[in-house]
């Protein structure tokens, strides 16, 4: 599954933070855990503070619940696989 509803330029680079996204930590607030989440694009990005984050999309396979935001750390499950 794919949903890629951010625009994103064609350079690895963040080109300017986008200081309008919410940072939140991975987690769904419909169950309060991040233990169902399933992650389906993270993308190295940038915080609008300037600090090193993630741009992620994620679906909880608990609920359906489909999330994307900034976010300063990924879960330790998810870290594993992004290498
Ligand atoms: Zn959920």
């Amino acid at each position: 599954m794919s949903l890629s509803y951010h625009h994103r330029p064609a350079t690895e680079k963040p080109l300017h933070p986008a200081p309008a996204e919410e940072v939140q930590p991975c987690t769904c607030t419909q169950c309060g855990t991040d233990e169902f989440l399933v992650p389906d694009n993270l993308q190295p990005s940038f915080l609008p503070t300037g600090a090193r984050g993630w741009e992620v999309t994620y679906w909880c396979s608990k609920c359906d619940g489909f999330y994307g935001h900034l976010t300063a750390g990924l879960p330790a499950s998810w870290r594993a696989g992004t290498t």
